[in-house]
């Protein structure tokens, strides 16, 4: 559209991402524009958007009917309905949720999800119920597999949406109310349970799962759930022993306070709150002793807990190393800090083990059907993140959301040309944007980052400096990786949401996947059987200790497993965006909303949308609209689809592609029509 004195345009704006305003003058490729908030901008031509300004008041509540689908037009349609309490919108198909801090009322009731049943996507508003409805038909229907993808970053609303999907399907595949313990009912308890363990509060949530986590729902074959499975991701273990205010430990462990004694698990719980009391002190010159008798105290009651019998076999475990030489076996004393370490390293494993050990437990208890053909699996895992330092967690989690993006860019793509081949048009020249160089620079094996690492790992010589080394040799032409000025141990990966720079300080110690041979012995003989069993002894099936085994190709291997899943299921994707960091009701943040959307791969969609057809109407809603430019056409009494096209070609506008029951724009033409139209007005 040609931008004149006079027309509304967004603008980009340092505080609010965009902005929209008038132009008052245009001078060669220059424009003056008068924004809302009283500036007076000058800017590029090339950098302005036109605004819709025929666009509902209450936005729209899918972006593909965005008449101008571009950036500003997407947040502005995505606060304005936030702002009147509408949380969810549709991108084509993609489900965007924008996280409320509120309980808004009816929202998730019974009677919703009654007029939810059986709807078509989009004959309802958007709902997370309406996706959940989509892929239980479409799995009832065709006898395929389907999956939602809920992602978004901390705070997000994940936890909370994946809720609601299960008590939908619970809903819509349960069984009578009669039945006591359904399996539906054992999926639903089993949150509570595994957030008490896998929760805690920290600066970006209230209630954070510190894991992700696949569910698995199986249904036989009359659509009614008969099994469950749950799959669990990368605990963040550290948190149990290094937590840094105003965040909290684990749920369990302020749960256990509140609580009388129950029963193993709770002893293994307070067992880990007492190592934690352990303090150690200095002896001669680098040995270490109990620090005063509240650590011995505290030393007495955990081994109590751990039911080791023997109080010094926990000391020495804690506070020294056996060495091993051909000739004999030394116990070395460490120093109050490598006591210290060996200390929060048996507090980590225990807890690591009990964990994996209650998610065993659960899926035992709900029950697994083998005959099950279908599964609709939901997927609730965090999403891309960026902090001030990110370390190895960071690292797993970022090549998480690199594999998912993918697996979004190639469904987002299909989908795309399922609707252009619906309606029989040309596509085939829509430009697909692949991120395969990120994934072989993480995951190819050999010489990609987490193979180096495994090597650098076992080489005893190694230290987090020499793997910086190795990495910035290696990949010192990749065009992902970046290797910051002046860095020593730092290197940058440019991801697909943007660059993050890590730390390689702990990257060792972290893929290392180890249990201190001492801590194992004394945990496999302890007398009570439940902590004794989750430290079986060594026999020729596990690992040899000390032999080295990596989170890190652990994580890969699992990773693929999940991917191979979801290849096999039709997916569905939730975005879930925080809208601000406060986490407060009302309160819309730009510039955060829309780095959320592209790390969601939703600004992604929308690119791919617009390389193609972006926008389409149907015939009778295009002429309704412009049939104005030339009227004399309606009088021809032609069939609607010449219509349309003897509009385009009176405007001069070409490119643009007639389907079956629709015409196809590309970008920029409808504010084109539009510009045309208002002229004439
Ligand atoms: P995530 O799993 O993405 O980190 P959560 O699902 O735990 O985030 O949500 C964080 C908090 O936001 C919740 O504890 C709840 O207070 C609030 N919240 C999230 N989704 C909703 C919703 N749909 N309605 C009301 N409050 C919500
Ligand atoms: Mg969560």
């Amino acid at each position: 559209m040609e931008i004149t004195a006079g027309s509304h345009v967004w603008v980009e704006d340092q505080e609010l991402a965009w902005v929209d305003g008038v132009v008052t003058s245009v001078n060669g490729n220059e424009a003056e524009v008068e924004t809302i908030n009283g500036n007076q901008v000058t800017t590029k031509l090339s950098k302005l958007y036109p605004k819709d300004m025929e666009a509902p008041d209450t936005g729209v509540d899918d972006m593909t009917k965005l008449s101008y689908l571009h950036e500003p037009a997407v947040l502005h349609n995505l606060a304005i309905r936030y702002g009147i309490k509408e949380i969810y919108t549709y991108c084509g198909n993609i489900l965007i949720a924008i996280n409320p801090f509120q309980a808004i009322s009816h929202l998730y009731d019974t009677k919703l999800m009654d007029s939810y049943k059986g709807a078509q996507l989009g004959d309802r508003s958007p709902h997370v119920f309406a996706i959940t409805d989509v892929a239980y038909r479409a799995m009832n229907n065709e006898g395929k597999s389907n999956s939602i993808l809920v992602s978004g970053e901390s705070g997000a609303g994940k936890t909370e949406t994946t809720k609601m999907i299960m008590r939908y399907l619970a809903y819509l595949g349960g069984h009578a109310a009669a039945e006591a313990r359904t399996v539906e009912r054992k999926v639903l308890e089993s949150n509570p349970v595994l957030e008490a363990f896998g929760n805690a509060k920290t600066v970006r949530n209230n209630n954070s799962s510190r894991f992700g986590k696949f569910v698995e729902i199986q249904f036989d074959a009359r659509g009614q759930i008969s099994g469950a499975a749950i799959r669990t991701y990368l605990l963040e273990k550290s948190r149990v022993c290094q937590i840094s205010e105003p965040e909290r430990n684990y749920h369990c462990f302020y749960l256990l306070c509140a609580a009388p004694p129950k029963d193993a698990i709770f002893r293994i719980v307070a067992a880990i709150l007492h190592l934690g009391n352990i303090a150690f002190a200095l002896e001669g010159e680098d040995s270490s002793v109990l620090e005063d008798d509240k650590a011995k105290f505290h030393l007495q009651v955990a081994a109590e807990l751990l039911m080791y019998g023997y109080i010094l076999a926990l000391e020495t475990a804690l506070c020294k190393r056996n060495m091993v030489t051909p000739e004999e076996v030394i116990k070395r004393s460490l120093d109050p800090l490598g006591a210290a370490i060996s200390r929060d390293g048996l507090a980590k494993t225990i807890y690591a083990r009990l964990f994996d050990w209650l998610v065993k437990k659960i899926n035992v208890s709900i029950g697994q059907d083998p005959d099950s053909k279908c599964l609709i699996g939901v997927l609730d895992i965090y999403g891309f993140e960026s902090f001030k330092t990110s370390s190895f967690e960071q690292f797993c989690i970022n090549f998480t959301n690199e594999k998912l993006q993918q697996h979004f860019n190639q469904h987002v793509f299909k989908m795309e040309q399922s609707v252009y081949q619906e309606e029989e048009i040309d596509w085939s020249y829509i430009d697909f944007v692949d991120n395969q160089d990120v994934l072989d620079l993480i995951e190819k094996k050999p010489g990609g980052i987490i193979s180096l690492l495994d090597e650098t790992c076992m080489f005893p010589k190694s230290t987090h400096e020499t793997f910086a080394q190795k990495l910035y040799q290696t990949f010192k032409d990749h065009k992902r990786f970046v290797k910051p000025k002046l860095a020593r141990t730092e290197f940058t990966i440019v991801h697909y949401a943007g660059e993050v720079q890590y730390q390689c300080d702990q990257f060792l110690d972290k893929n290392k996947d180890y249990i201190v041979p001492e801590h194992q012995e004394l945990l496999s003989t302890s007398k009570c059987s439940f902590i004794a069993s989750l430290f079986p002894s060594l026999n020729a099936e596990t690992p040899k200790s000390g032999k080295f085994s990596s989170i890190g190709s652990r994580f890969k291997l699992q990773l693929q497993q999940l991917m191979d899943i979801l290849n096999s299921t039709e997916p569905h994707y939730i975005r879930c965006i925080k809208p601000n960091s406060d986490l407060r009701p009302e309160i819309f943040e730009n510039v955060s909303v829309l780095q959320q959307l592209r790390s969601g791969g939703v600004l992604e969609a929308i690119r791919v949308k617009c390389e193609g057809y972006p926008t389409n109407r149907i015939f009778s809603e295009f002429l309704e609209r412009f049939s104005i430019l030339a009227p004399e056409v309606l009088k021809e009494n032609v069939e609607e689809n010449v219509a349309c096209k003897s509009i385009m070609e009176k405007v001069g506008l070409s490119n643009y592609q007639i389907g079956k029951t629709k015409i196809f724009l590309r970008a920029g033409q409808m504010a084109e029509l539009d510009g045309r139209k208002a002229k004439l007005l």
